[in-house]
Formats: C-alpha cells, structure tokens, sequence
C-alpha cells in the first residue's frame, strides 16, 4: 500500500505556508488518512489542497478549509461537537481526535454507511452518527459545546444556534450559491457574536 509521504509532507507544508500554525489541528490532520475518505479512482489526489467528489454529488472539503474550521472551534479535548453533514467523516474524524464526541448527521444513508465504515477501521470510537436531517440539529444530545456545518443554509437556522451551550462556538458556511462565507459564532451571556472569516463554497445544506 502506497503510504502518500511525500505528498502528505507538501501538503502539511502548504497549510503552514497559508497561516495554518494551530499545532494540535495540523497533529490531528496528520493521524487521519485522507487517501481512506476518497473514491479509490482519486487516492493520487488525497493530499492535494483541494475539494474532491465523493459519492452523490457531494464534496470532501478542501484541506486548508478543514484546517481554518477545526481551529476556528477552539477546542481543548474536552467538548462534545454537533456536526451536520457527516460526508466522507473526514472532518468527524478529525474532530474525534481534539474533542470528547462528536455527533454527527447525514441525510444521505450511503454516505453516512461509508462514514461509519471509516470510523470503524481507524478505530474510531467517539463519533456517534445518525440519518436525519441536520436542520433539525440533535435535541436530545443538546446543548453541545461545539457546532459545525459543513453543507451551507442561506440563514443559520435557530434552532441550531438554540442547540448551542452558552460559551460555546459554532462555525459554518452560511449563504446561497457563490455567495457564502465562513462564519464564527459565539454565544455569550448577551446573545450570538458574529465574526466573517472567508468567502467559501460548500454543497448547499437540503433540508428534510
Ligand atoms: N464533513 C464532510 C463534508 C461533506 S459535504 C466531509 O468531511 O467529508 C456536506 C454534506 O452535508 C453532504 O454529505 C450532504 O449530504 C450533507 N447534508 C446536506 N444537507 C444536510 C442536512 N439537512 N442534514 C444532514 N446532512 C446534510
């Protein structure tokens, strides 16, 4: 089996090139193998810095978005993470690694099988999935420390922003087509604090 050296050394060199210096999320990276959440006819392309297809439409996100993302959720180890849009689980993956349990939606039953395969064979045992749709978040977990979205709203539902705890941080895509940011949310005592980080382009979050 090819072991992708080569390729995963530039890659962790291109993230740091880009501002990518949170240590424990470059780490957490480096112990999840990205040839492992991508169609076999792509595994040359795992470690470039880019989106790849997966199965039904849908995307594995782009490195360096992963990377901001995971480190925009400012975690220590001991946070229980919501994440809608379980895809390839090459995020929940790499959550799992920096966080207590992640629990993770998926509207595509396909996905969500292979998902769970994944975890199974890196023996990955504190991602808790499930079919549904994400929309709805995942009361009976509630409240979570954490929140991330990786298919895009045209408007963070509330009942999302309801599912997180106070002092916690959400992190997601939000806005229509070619005209969405990333954004970081906090939830303060007062209310949610808004923060834009970068324009990105993520599948669009399908509700029901
Ligand atoms: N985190 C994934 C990225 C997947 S792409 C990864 O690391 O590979 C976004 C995913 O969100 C798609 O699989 C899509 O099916 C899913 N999605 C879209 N709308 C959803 C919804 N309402 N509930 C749950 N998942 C949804």
């Amino acid at each position: 089996m090819q072991d992708f050296q080569h390729e995963k050394a530039r890659l962790f060199m291109t993230l740091r090139g880009l501002g990518v210096v949170e240590a424990n999320v470059l780490s957490a990276m480096e112990r999840v193998p990205r040839e492992l959440f991508v169609p076999t006819a792509l595994n040359q392309h795992a470690y470039e810095n880019a989106s790849l297809p997966i199965a039904l439409e849908q995307t594995i996100s782009q490195p360096y978005i992963v990377a901001r993302m995971t480190a925009a959720l400012e975690l220590t180890g001991r946070e229980r993470v919501l994440e809608i849009g379980s895809g390839s689980g090459y995020q929940a993956a790499i959550l799992s690694f920096l966080c207590r349990r992640v629990y993770s939606i998926e509207r595509l039953r396909p996905l969500l099988v292979e998902a769970e395969n994944r975890f199974r064979k890196l023996r990955i045992t504190n991602v808790t999935s499930k079919y549904g749709d994400g929309a709805k978040g995942w009361p009976e977990g509630a409240p979570f420390d954490r929140v991330i979205l990786t298919c895009a709203p045209p408007e963070i539902p509330a009942i999302l922003l309801n599912q997180l705890k106070t002092g916690g941080i959400m992190v997601a895509p939000e806005g229509r087509d070619r005209e969405q940011s990333l954004v970081v949310i906090r939830r303060t005592e007062e209310g949610f604090e808004r923060q834009e980080l970068l324009p990105v382009r993520f599948v669009p979050l399908v509700e029901g």
